[in-house]
């Protein structure tokens, strides 16, 4: 029996997409590749059924942020003649700060009407169980890539939930001071609104600043994950778990708002219920956690795993104190947003940084230079300690 799980085998899937394939914006040609390339894997592994789900998407999360600020310079237009246009105006703005507030993995892009959408899929492959099976596990790994942002650079991050939020709130207090003047004609809301509109313009203008940079390769985010899960594929072909059956969920477009999970869950909501789900971030770097609470994209997005997957993790963890792999509160939004939001179980491991950050985080030095293979070794294994101790 050779050992799937070691880093020659996963670094060989890290040079095919982040190296040979490159930059995998969500719904570009890229992506594709990529999952043709996690197809011709799984099907010499003898993963005969493949399935894929086809959705579209947005290709950045540009869109999610710029529709409803764009929408709130609009609605702004519509009261210069008349106080009924400046209530319809502030309530348009209040409904663009619920949809930027619902975009970050919560909702499938509420204003995506209003960007070009492309084609982009989440696939899936089973595994069953040796025995009868009782229960579901569900990896998933996201296939797409994000930008390089400004914003996330080593000295801006710390500012980035404080500008998101910024922006959201610039939203929400121009649509209540709208509203206000639409009532009162007040002055002073007047005033008010034109400041927290100039608000609006600067989160618009850092948005589109924030869009100039180039895709990222992604090694470490998110091949790092999709090499973990076909690893984890390999070994399960060779030692099957007795009661649980595993899906492989290779997502598309989580960098553009979780909508590759979404499909997952649209199409298997009802049978994967009371499934149990493992996210795998950025697992290319040398520390590796588990995600104790997640910031999301502003400082009022927070979420946490369920307590029952956390107890599990945790479980985990103190069986193999040689691996150090502890719990952590972190600044990130990934695909346990999406399912949390929806009812499901969900836990995060994640790969972190000497600062505490993830790792070369949409910069161009997420690249396969800079990944740990010990690191993605470690994650890999973990994530099948935690299979192991699931199936008992
Ligand atoms: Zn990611």
């Amino acid at each position: 029996m050779t050992d799937a799980l070691l880093s020659d085998a996963l670094m060989l899937h890290i040079r095919k997409l982040a190296g040979e394939i490159g930059p995998r914006p969500a719904g570009h040609p890229a992506e594709m590749r990529a999952r043709q390339y996690i197809r011709q894997v799984l099907s010499a592994l003898d993963y005969d059924e493949v399935e894929t789900l086809p959705f579209l998407t947005p290709d950045t999360w540009g869109y999610a942020l710029g529709n409803p600020l764009a929408l709130t310079l609009v609605s702004n237009l519509l009261g210069t003649r008349s106080r009924v246009g400046r209530l319809l105006g502030g309530a348009m703005a209040l409904a663009s700060a619920y949809t930027l507030w619902r975009s970050t993995c919560v909702d499938k892009q509420p204003l995506a009407a209003l960007s070009p959408r492309r084609q982009s899929a989440t696939l899936i492959a089973r595994v069953p169980p040796a025995e009868e099976p009782r229960r579901t596990l569900v990896l998933l790994a996201h296939t797409d890539s994000n930008k390089h942002r400004p914003s996330f650079s080593p000295q801006l991050k710390k500012y980035l939930l404080g500008l998101t939020t910024a922006g959201l709130a610039s939203i929400a207090s121009n649509g209540v001071a709208q509203i206000i003047e639409g009532l009162s004609g007040s002055q002073g809301a007047r005033k008010f609104r034109r400041a927290s509109l100039w608000a609006v313009v600067a989160s618009l203008l850092i948005a589109l600043y924030d869009e100039t940079g180039p895709y990222v390769p992604g090694a470490s985010d998110n091949a790092s994950a999709v090499a973990c899960v076909l690893g984890l594929a390999a070994q399960l072909r060779q030692q099957p778990l007795r009661h649980t059956e595993v899906w492989l969920a290779f997502t598309g477009a989580e960098e553009a708002g979780c909508l590759g999970a979404h499909a997952l869950l649209d199409a298997y909501g009802d049978r994967l219920r009371d499934a149990w789900f493992l996210d795998l971030e950025m697992v290319g770097t040398t520390e590796i956690a588990y995600v104790t609470r997640h910031t999301g994209f502003s400082l009022l997005s927070a979420y946490r795993p369920d307590a029952e997957s956390l107890a599990w993790v945790e479980r985990v963890s103190h069986q193999h104190p040689e691996m150090g792999v502890r719990g952590r509160d972190m600044v990130i939004g990934e695909e346990v947003g999406a399912l949390r939001v929806r009812g499901y179980r969900g836990v995060c491991l994640s790969g972190f940084g000497t600062d505490g950050w993830l790792e070369n985080w949409h910069q161009t030095s997420d690249n396969v230079e800079n990944l740990v293979p010990a690191g993605l070794e470690k994650a890999t294994r973990f994530a099948w300690a935690m299979l192991q101790d699931l199936d008992k």
